[in-house]
């Protein structure tokens, strides 16, 4: 999740000092005043004090640190602090210098203390310390230049340089890791450390600093790329290349950045996330290339205790009920490790036979538990499993489920919110939450749901009980025949070949239907009770098994983070099913067009727009054979949870085979998307989807269908909009046709570059189309284009026909 920018601006104030100096180099003698910085001298980074403060606080909370930030870039952005965890409070007489016993230290004059030292084993006194392009701030003897004795590289923040190491030095024992910072505006040792597997295994874990339990991992290095990152391997990865090194001295990761004019960020932030910025001189701002976990509540405790994490909602971090946030300004800085904490103390008092209670427990429905929730004893009801739990009173919840009671223990951490199903999804769980008698009755008279308390859940009838056993036998058995179908069926890409039945049974037979388009129909379906999965069913023509199947595996192992992933397969002749991995967002039509959905805003639509060319540029470039979409359209481009675009139903054709450009061109003729080759009859190259990409980029830039009737924003009546397009941008008018939804909060350069590309991909003639990489290269502001000529080929048809859509030619 990007940080809320509205409470970034009101609560960080960081002030950088106005500076005098140029220079990239202290000596023995020199010093640096508060107000001076050092420069690398390609002038990328500036090392010097800065402060933070938090002007809600009405006490003084004004921090000094020392630290490493991105000097050409207008927002002030850290990337290193020497006293992460000793603030300096004071800055009259602040200096950093070299002292007596040759280390860099920061002193304070006045009280003539060492507030910081690099601690380095100097044997003399005559050294130097210098902030070198890569960001790196050395001290290093002064007359030999290739001894250093200390680096900051080897103590890393919260931010991963390019060039800089991630790992171990056997000898010394050195881990060099990244830690997040405490809050927004703290840079402190905060909660979430990004390290390389401590048992040895070739692979970065994220996990919370004090626990050994990781929340993600890269996976184990195979040589080439870390498999959790499979886009390390595509070409739009590129510009950043990774090497593993595991030597008798080392063990490390180090990532280059070949392309010199880029600037980017890796960071561990805050939220416990680990993402790569790259700075955007059309939006003056960094923009978010790449998380994980890609789903905020996969961090551990990512919003603290007694808290409920909703992954689709912003903020996704809640109190549970009655539980209120412990302190609401840490939790603004997204520091969550006070979470909420309780309105009403419990009531429980214990000796040593009998424990004494009044507290009830109501009930939370539709969450997802932890992983780790112990399950504890068998009790045969609910109601023996909450006995259990008020007999102790650390005891803050229990749940029941599968003949099985957990009883958990002081905080409630990683309980997660899920959509309420009517029944199928057994991931959902209900949570008894132990709540103080006061605070029980107080809720019940808010809300007249359905809640228990002791008293009637001890009355659970026979029949009940019976109907609970019945329901439990049956879930099991659902259980176990889902688990089956995970279990050694995988084929070599982890590609599942499913039963029908199974996906029958997923799909709770084929009830939940997503669309239908021109292939089949789509359903929702959940696996292994936990995994939700989106079932294409076939219907018409396809290939024969054989190479039905042969296709199924290489487009299995097609990956990326652009692309939406084929989990699986079901070939029981005639029956032909896909499995993918189901995107909880909808497709980008839903956001465009629809007007009681909410707007997307122009940053998310330009990410958009770029994820989009990134995933049609791997399959074009990046895979080993060349595939091309053809059906590129919003219909296909599905939005993750955080909005991440990825292409659907790439590889169709292979699988469908010779009927398939049959199909699309009188299914899908007069959509609008269909390059003109399609009509022409001549052969079909990548660049049919990069006319179908211009299209799409147009209506995310204006948010209208190409092929709608004419609007009053088309000023000349009639006139087909793409057509309009690039009249507009020729007449320097862009802005006439972003989406007026956005009411003119837009990057006008971003969304001149945007139409730019538009209009160039959707020339009649393919060569004067850029290819996908290119148009990747172009909207990452990496390479300029000139002004597109009108689509003459678009603008003859559209004329010669009253037709709205040339395509409605066919
Ligand atoms: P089309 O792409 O032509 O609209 P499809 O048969 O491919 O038709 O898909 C129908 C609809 O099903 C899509 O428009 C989309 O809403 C939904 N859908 C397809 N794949 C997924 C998925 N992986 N996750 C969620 N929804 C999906
Ligand atoms: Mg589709």
């Amino acid at each position: 999740m990007p940080v809320p920018l509205a409470v970034f601006t009101l609560l960080f104030f960081l002030h950088i000092p106005a500076s005098s100096a140029v220079t990239d180099t202290i000596l023995p003698g020199q010093a640096l005043a508060v107000n001076n910085k050092l420069i690398s001298k390609d002038g990328r980074y500036a090392l010097g004090f800065f402060k933070t403060n938090s002007s809600k606080s009405s006490h003084d909370t004004t921090n000094w640190y020392l630290g490493i930030w991105f000097n050409t870039v207008p927002k002030f952005t850290s990337a290193w602090v020497a006293n992460r965890d000793k603030p300096i409070k004071n800055t009259t007489s602040l200096e950093l210098t070299i002292s007596q016993d040759g280390n860099l230290v920061i002193l304070n004059q006045c009280i003539k203390s060492v507030v910081w030292s690099t601690q380095a084993n100097t044997t003399t006194n005559s050294t130097i310390t210098m902030l070198l392009s890569s960001g790196n701030l050395i001290l290093r003897d002064s007359s030999n230049s290739s001894e250093v004795l200390w680096q900051s590289f080897d103590h890393p923040t919260d931010t991963l340089f390019p060039g800089a190491k991630l790992g171990w030095d056997k000898v010394t024992g050195l881990n060099r890791r990244l830690v997040s910072w405490k809050s927004l505006i703290d840079p402190a040792t905060g909660a979430y450390c990004s390290e390389l597997d401590p048992s040895g295994a070739d692979q970065f874990l994220l996990k919370p600093l004090n626990s050994s339990t990781p929340y993600w991992s890269t996976g184990v290095w195979n040589g080439r790329y870390f498999p959790s990152i499979p886009e390390m391997a595509s070409s739009n990865m590129a510009s950043n290349i990774t090497i593993f090194v595991d030597n008798d001295r080392e063990k490390y990761m180090i990532s280059n950045i070949t392309d010199n004019n880029m600037i980017t960020h890796h960071v561990l932030d805050v939220s416990g996330q680990s993402k790569t910025f790259v700075w955007s001189e059309g939006s003056l701002d960094w923009t978010m290339v790449y998380a994980q976990p890609k789903s905020q509540c996969d961090v551990y405790a990512a919003c603290g205790p007694f808290t409920i994490c909703t992954d689709n909602m912003v903020p996704h971090c809640k109190c549970m009920e009655g539980f209120t946030i412990t302190a609401p300004e840490d939790w603004e800085l997204e520091d969550r490790t006070g979470g909420c904490s309780r309105n009403t103390p419990l009531d429980c008092v214990s000796n040593k036979s009998i424990t004494h209670t009044t507290d009830k427990f109501y009930l939370v429905p539709c969450v997802k538990l932890p992983q780790n929730a112990p399950k504890v004893e068998a009790a045969a009801s609910s109601s023996e499993c909450a006995q259990v739990c008020l007999n102790s009173c650390s005891c803050t919840a229990y749940f029941f489920s599968d003949g099985g009671c957990s009883i958990l223990h002081n905080e409630l951490l990683n309980i997660r919110q899920l959509m309420c199903s009517t029944g199928t999804n057994s991931t959902e769980e209900t949570i008894y939450l132990r709540l103080s008698a006061k605070e029980f009755n107080k809720l019940r008279n808010n809300r007249k749901e359905i809640v228990i308390g002791v008293a009637t859940a001890a009355g659970i009838s026979a029949l009940g009980l019976f109907a609970l056993i019945l329901l439990v036998m049956i879930w099991r058995n659902r259980k176990k025949s889902l688990a089956r179908i995970l279990d050694g069926v995988q084929g070599c890409n982890g590609i599942i070949a499913f039963r029908y039945i199974d996906l029958q049974r997923a799909t709770n037979k084929f009830k939940h239907k997503l669309g239908s388009g021109s292939f089949g129909s789509v359903f929702k379906g959940l696996i292994d009770d936990s995994i939700a999965i989106a079932v294409k069913r076939l219907d018409g023509a396809c290939q024969g098994d054989k190479q039905f199947r042969a296709e199924v595996s290489s487009i299995g192992a097609i990956q990326h983070i652009n692309l939406v992933k084929l989990v699986g397969f079901c070939c029981e002749d005639p029956k032909k099913l896909l499995v993918y991995e189901y995107m909880s967002n909808c497709y980008l039509d839903v956001h465009l067009f629809r007007s009681n959905s909410t707007v997307l805003n122009w940053a998310a639509r330009y990410q958009i727009a770029l994820g989009v060319a990134k995933g049609l540029s791997y399959l074009h470039d990046s895979c080993r054979d060349c595939i091309i979409h053809c059906d590129i359209k919003p219909e296909n481009i599905l939005l993750d949870a955080s909005f991440l675009p990825k292409i659907a139903d790439f590889g169709m054709a292979k699988l469908l085979g010779r009927d398939y450009s049959r199909v699309l061109t009188t299914m899908r003729g007069t959509a609008g998307y269909l390059a003109p080759e399609w009509i022409g009859g001549v052969a079909i190259t990548p660049k049919v989807d990069v006319y179908s990409y211009g299209m799409v980029l147009l209506e995310i830039i204006s948010g209208r269908r190409n092929s709608c009737s004419p609007c009053s924003s088309c000023g000349n009546l009639g006139a087909y909009f793409p057509v309009h397009a690039a009249h507009k941008l020729l007449e320097g008018e862009v802005g006439s046709l972003v989406d007026q939804m956005l009411h003119g909060d837009v990057n006008l350069e971003e969304a001149e570059l945007a139409c730019k590309v538009a209009c160039w991909c959707i020339q009649g003639d393919e060569f004067d189309r850029p290819t996908m990489g290119e148009v990747v290269q172009i909207l990452e502001g990496q390479v300029k284009i000139g002004m597109p000529p009108i689509p003459r080929l678009l603008e003859a048809m559209a004329g010669s026909s009253d037709q709205m859509d040339p395509n409605s030619l066919v």
